[in-house]
């Protein structure tokens, strides 16, 4: 198979009003992603020069990839994206022709957005007992080159995703490439009262539902368990009765002993 028929460019459908919280977040990649996209001419006329890269780090299911498509869609532009992993076990062989075509496909594109997910995947084996014979360094080495041949204000803009920014490649993180970093936290029971919102929004709730009793009862819960919790409250609804019109607070009760967060005190803190 050929990396170039593989490399898709998608044309996003996420808002910012469906991502739940993380405010501030949203604030910065609207200035240093979607102005730049939008106005680069006002950019140049100031003299200022955006970001190439950024990374986006924090706990899994906390919206990271939510994010990367909400700011393409809300600064209009394509989406181009490809998994850490997937680069050395889709593309055996040709990895770094991956990485190439990937950047190629964005910039034909233009204005797009170049989302590289666990991007960790891409870090130096040091100290295992490497079985890649070099592969690793070979595309790191070819998204270095790529990143630092990308002019900025040309219309690309790459945005990565890791829970384990201790292990990227010191390399990436210099100026010019990966030079922003954005934590994207878990939410906290105002965020969490949103994320419950977003995905309500199509659920009849009985008037029994206190959606902020819920948000309290659900520290530890990322946006990702949160989602599931819903789905799960919605099912156990119709397991109940397939005939049902509303979600009770107690299917919610039943739910919450279900789904269990993931995340543990020492992340939240
Ligand atoms: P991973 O590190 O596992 O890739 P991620 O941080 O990229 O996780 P997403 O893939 O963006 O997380 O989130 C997974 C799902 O969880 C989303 O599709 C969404 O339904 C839900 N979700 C996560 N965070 C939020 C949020 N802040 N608001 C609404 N939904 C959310």
């Amino acid at each position: 198979p050929s990396a170039l028929r593989e490399i898709e460019v998608e044309v996003p459908t996420v808002r910012w009003t469906d991502i739940g919280g993380l405010e501030e977040v949203k604030q910065q990649l609207r200035e240093a992603v979607e102005w730049p996209l939008k106005y680069p001419d006002s950019f140049r006329r100031l003299g200022i020069d955006p970001p190439k890269g950024i990374l986006l780090y924090g706990p899994p299911g906390t919206g990271k990839t939510l994010l990367a498509k909400a700011v393409a869609t809300e600064s209009e532009a394509n989406f181009v994206s490809i998994k850490g992993p997937e680069v050395f076990s889709k593309w055996v062989g040709e990895s770094e022709r991956a990485v190439r075509e990937l950047f190629r496909k964005a910039r034909q594109v233009a204005p797009s957005i170049i989302f590289i997910d666990e991007i960790d995947a891409l870090a130096p084996m040091r100290g295992l007992v490497s079985t890649d014979s070099g592969v690793t360094e070979r595309v790191v080495s070819q998204l270095l080159t790529e990143i630092d041949g990308l002019e900025r204000l040309e219309g690309v803009v790459v945005i990565a995703a890791t829970n384990r920014p201790d292990i990227i490649d010191p390399a990436l993180l210099r100026p010019g490439r990966f030079d922003r970093l954005i934590y994207v936290p878990p939410p906290d029971e105002k965020a969490r009262l949103e994320i419950l919102k977003v995905h309500t929004r199509n659920m009849p709730l009985a008037e029994d539902v206190d959606l902020l009793e819920i948000a309290k009862k659900t520290e530890g819960y990322t946006g990702a368990d949160i989602e599931v919790l819903v789905r799960e409250a919605g099912l156990l609804a119709l397991r109940e009765n397939i005939n049902i019109d509303k979600v009770y607070a107690r299917h919610f009760e039943e739910a919450l002993k279900k789904v269990k967060p993931s995340l543990t005190q020492d992340i939240i803190k």
